[in-house]
């Protein structure tokens, strides 16, 4: 199963994207992850990647792009995975379609998070002090959820008009959203 998530930076994705791949056995690919990992193994991919991250800004499309589309043809990704921070630009999302049709595949489920910003917020500043983050400060939060909003809707808009969108409310517990998540894309029951 291909499922791509889609929310605001907080909003709980990468834990509900754990919880997700565990049910499914597929691998979950985080791009926002990926990067980190190069920035901190200090590739040409992560230094190229820094300057970008840092300043809460976006990667150039055909930079991510390169990355994810070399990932999706690794073997473990041939029965799916799980998309979390892309497609982020309706750029994104439309290469991604090609991509995947050149391959005779389709995403199954986009699952949108709903969550509102002075929760986001908070949330955000709590995992900075906890993950030592230097990306997560007030200023590049805060620029990171304008730069969230502007470019989401395109892709709202996209996959919404194909029929994938599955959307959520991120401010229950994260029980509460993994089981609204689940009824929304389950093949059968969780665990079963
Ligand atoms: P995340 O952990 O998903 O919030 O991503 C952290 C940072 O990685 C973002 O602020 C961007 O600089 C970069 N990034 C992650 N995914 C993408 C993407 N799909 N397109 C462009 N930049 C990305």
């Amino acid at each position: 199963m291909l499922i791509v998530l889609i929310g605001p930076p907080g909003a709980g994705k990468g834990t509900q994207a754990a919880l997700i791949v565990e049910e499914l056995g597929i691998p979950h690919l985080s791009t926002g992850e990926m990067l980190r990992e190069a920035k901190y193994a200090g590739t040409e991919l992560g230094k190229l990647a820094a300057g970008y991250m840092d300043h809460g800004n976006l990667v150039p499309d055909e930079v991510i792009v390169g990355v994810v589309a070399a990932r999706l043809t690794e073997p473990d990704c041939a029965n799916g995975c799980l998309l979390d921070g892309f497609p982020r630009t309706l750029n994104q999302a439309e290469v991604l379609d090609r991509l995947l049709a050149q391959q005779e595949r389709k995403i199954d489920h986009v699952v949108q998070f709903e969550c509102d910003d002075d929760l986001l917020v908070r949330r955000l500043l709590e995992r900075a002090k906890v993950e030592n983050r230097v990306d997560d400060t007030l200023e590049t939060i805060a620029h990171r959820q304008r730069t969230y909003r502007e470019e989401v809707k395109p892709i709202i808009q996209h996959y919404g008009d194909q029929g994938l969108l599955r959307v959520v409310n991120g401010m229950q517990s994260r029980n509460e959203v993994f089981e609204e998540i689940w009824q929304q894309i389950s093949p059968g029951e969780p665990g079963g």
